[in-house]
């Protein structure tokens, strides 16, 4: 609740795969501070069609906890990794989560379990705005922040806030199409920036078993490594470049597991955008790293919820 210094904390909730994270965000005026945060194992159903409802609960369970710790609580953001209907608080579709989502009432659920008000955010987009407002992208006017691990998740900021579109679903970076006849992508598209630079294409193209591997090998000068990391920093690059011309911004985050490449994949980067940007002087973007790690999604889920509050 907010009190009459204008202080207030809000819940943010980081649906994930393997984890459910959550943080407290303390707000006072313009100034936010992350003041609590944890994890627990995502909670899953013996049989899929149960694993949502099983999850929802588990939501609404750590959602009490958290709030009983750290409250009293003014809003809840619960960041979840597809997409949802921003004006009904349900799920659409997440493709990573086993069951059915369709039409799932979660923000409610959630909600009603603390007595506060609750919003969803797709999980990337809670990347972009925690590193918007409290990370690598603070005091960006126009931002784009890439989130590289099994898919490559995306958010675009503009005018200082990021930008969801009418339904929520404005920033899929990843989903661009960079070349018109290349492989199919799990979307359904092909030639999709991730068709070439999620976590397993990059491994696959490298000969090794993970992302990590690659970057030891290359690190230890094996050629094929090498290529391989430089091809998917070409493709990352090409579709960057594209968001610059179009946006551009003055600051590009990168983060994620993949990230972790560093130069390997960032010298690639900016070869291409060296290449390719003609119309923005890209001097002026700068190219940094994520600096919330694995807790931005819970970070930036937690001021979605304060945000979207404060309009309501
Ligand atoms: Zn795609």
């Amino acid at each position: 609740m907010s009190d009459r210094e204008g202080l207030s904390r809000h819940l943010g909730l980081d649906l994930g795969g393997t984890n459910v994270k959550w943080a407290v965000v303390e707000q006072h005026g313009a100034s936010q501070t992350v003041i609590a945060r944890d994890q627990v194992p995502t909670r899953y159903a013996s049989e899929p069609q149960d694993v949502p409802a099983a999850i929802v609960a588990q939501l609404g369970d750590v959602a009490r906890s958290a709030a009983a710790a750290w409250g009293p609580i003014a809003s809840v953001g619960i960041g979840v990794p597809g997409q949802y209907d921003p004006t009904t608080g349900c799920t659409r579709f997440l493709p990573n989560v086993p069951g059915p989502w369709a039409g799932l009432p979660v923000a409610g659920p959630v909600g009603e379990a603390v007595g506060v008000r609750a919003f969803l955010i797709n999980d990337a987009r809670a990347f972009g705005l925690a590193e918007l407002r409290l990370g690598a992208g603070r005091g960006a006017s126009s931002m784009v922040g890439l989130t590289l691990g099994t898919g490559v998740g995306g958010a675009v900021a503009v005018g200082g806030r990021i930008h969801h579109g009418h339904d929520g679903t404005a920033g899929e970076v990843g989903h661009q199409t960079i070349d018109p006849d290349g492989p199919w992508c799990h979307c359904g598209n092909r030639g999709c920036v991730e068709a070439y630079a999620r976590a397993d294409q990059i491994s696959a193209a490298c000969g090794t078993s993970s992302v990590e591997e690659a970057v030891r090998a290359a690190r230890a000068g094996e050629p094929r490594a090498l290529q391989g990391l430089a091809a998917a920093g070409r493709y990352l690059g090409i579709g960057i470049a594209n968001l610059i011309t179009i946006l551009s911004p003055d600051r590009i985050v990168l983060g994620g597991g993949v990230a972790a490449a560093g130069d390997l994949l960032v010298e690639p980067i900016r070869a291409e955008i060296a290449r390719r940007v003609t119309m923005t002087p890209v001097h002026q973007v700068a190219l940094v790293t994520a600096e919330l790690g694995t807790w931005a999604g819970a970070i930036g889920a937690a001021v979605h919820g304060a945000e979207r509050a404060a309009e309501a």
